[in-house]
């Protein structure tokens, strides 16, 4: 097959290795260029524009992967937004033919591209974010969502029965408790059923009025229900968390 053009996949970075953003895989990170949300909490700033400080061109991670075949197992794209790249399908076809599995992580706004890579059994992992509730999109993200077509990428992994996960970072400034079942409730009725909350990352937030969390940012009777909802239900934590919603979770 034809070598896609560095220019049609801009990649702003790799991470060489990772054993939680594909799981059950060893694998590396490819983050691709720019992004179409500017979610309060993003703490990619640098992926975000459409122009890298330190781009990669497509051949030096091809020549990286080449060189890993046989150790990783798979290859993970994540951004930014990888289905902003009109090079995406070429290169999950390229790196399928390398033999390794891939994931993509997605914003979900994209559901037509996600299909076509799934009807070409290019995909073997999906993680999709849920930001928000729809009506609070515009707000935590800056961009106002299609819930039509949102939901439309829900009912194709659903679906075709890909592996797949949906995820919220939360910080009590921008989603309450009753924001997150709110959320639940429309992942049920999708009969999604793997769904994790991850914790804000203090640092490097796009919105620097963000401040650190350090009260409880979710209720254990929170966590308990998710998991009664959720046959795949993870809570994604850090250290300075309380015994207690660790227990919960
Ligand atoms: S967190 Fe939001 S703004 Fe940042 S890369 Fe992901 S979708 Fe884009």
């Amino acid at each position: 097959m034809n070598k896609i053009g560095s220019e049609k996949i801009l990649v702003g970075g790799m991470q060489p290795l990772t054993m939680i953003d594909f799981p059950g895989r060893l694998a590396s990170v490819i983050f691709t260029q720019g992004c179409n949300l500017r979610c309060r909490f993003c703490y990619n700033r640098s992926l975000l524009g459409e122009k890298s400080a330190d781009p990669l061109t497509w051949e030096s991670v091809i020549d990286f992967l080449r060189d890993r075949q046989g150790f990783i197992e798979g290859v993970v794209f994540s951004g930014g937004e990888p289905c902003l790249q009109p090079g995406l399908l070429d290169a999950l076809r390229e790196v399928r033919e390398l033999g390794f599995e891939a994931a993509l992580h997605t914003n979900g706004f994209f559901p037509d591209t996600v299909e076509q890579a799934l009807k070409e059994r290019l995909l073997q992992f999906i993680a999709v974010d849920f930001k928000a509730p729809f009506d609070k999109y515009q707000a935590v993200t800056r961009q106002q969502i299609d819930e039509k077509a949102y939901g439309r990428l829900a009912d194709i992994l659903v679906t075709t029965g890909v592996k797949h996960e949906y995820r919220t970072t939360v910080h009590p400034g921008l989603l309450s408790d009753s924001d997150i079942m709110q959320m639940a409730d429309w992942l049920c009725d999708r009969n999604v059923s793997n769904y994790a909350i991850q914790k804000f990352k203090y640092g490097e937030a796009l919105d620097p009025s963000l401040p650190p969390v350090k009260s409880a940012w979710l209720q254990p009777a929170t966590i308990f229900k998710l998991r009664s909802r959720f046959t795949g239900f993870i809570l994604r934590s850090d250290d300075s968390d309380a015994d207690s919603l660790k227990k919960a979770a």
